[in-house]
């Protein structure tokens, strides 16, 4: 659904809010959870995935990607980064880069490129619009997780219930996030787990 330019930033606004302050249960009862997801025993490393070619470095700190005259559907990615050990990765390094509402990458400049740090609990929010999709490729976030002074997990996040999901060739269903349609825009979650180890 398109929006207006104030619209999107009250909901970026409201949303904002909303994914730093509560997450709700999955089974649906209603009940609110602190924002820090659960992390039992043994839990796996988020897989690494290719890079892709559009990678650019030295992309602008910020963790919105929302520019004055963006298109598209408003996207809060809410999430965490974990050690497999479940403690949190202050300071973890997240870049990322996707293609706007039309499936394009800006090759030129940064547009939908920036890196931001996660915060003393790990917490991190991303600001963006649904990638648009592109051939051969199901709908995807790229981004490049670091611990300080750790190895660089390059991955992609996906989206549940894409139809093109089931016919991308590396399309990884570990790699989903939680998403939930809202009336005017989305807002999902990724909890990365680095084996910092
Ligand atoms: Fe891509």
């Amino acid at each position: 659904m398109r929006i207006s330019r104030r619209r999107f930033l009250e909901l970026a606004l409201g949303l904002t809010v909303l994914a730093a302050c509560t997450r709700r249960a999955p089974e649906g009862d209603g009940q609110i959870l602190p924002a820090t997801p659960a992390c039992g025993d043994g839990d796996d490393a988020t897989p690494p995935q290719t890079a892709g070619p559009f990678f650019k470095p030295a992309s602008p700190e910020r963790s919105s990607l929302v520019e004055s005259d963006t298109v598209g559907t408003l996207l809060i990615v809410a999430g965490s980064v974990l050690a497999t050990d479940c403690r949190p990765v202050a300071g973890a390094l997240l870049d990322f880069w996707q293609t706007d509402d039309a499936g394009v990458y800006d090759n030129q400049g940064f547009g939908f490129r920036g890196h931001q740090f996660a915060d003393d609990q790990g917490r991190w929010e991303l600001r963006t619009i649904v990638p648009g999709l592109y051939p051969g490729r199901t709908r995807h976030i790229h981004v490049n997780v670091q611990a300080p002074d750790g190895p660089v997990l390059t991955t992609q996040l996906y989206f549940p219930a894409e139809p093109t999901n089931e016919v991308d060739a590396i399309f990884d269903p570990a790699l989903l996030m939680e998403a939930e349609g809202t009336v005017d825009g989305q807002r999902a979650g990724f909890t990365f787990v680095l084996d910092v180890s």
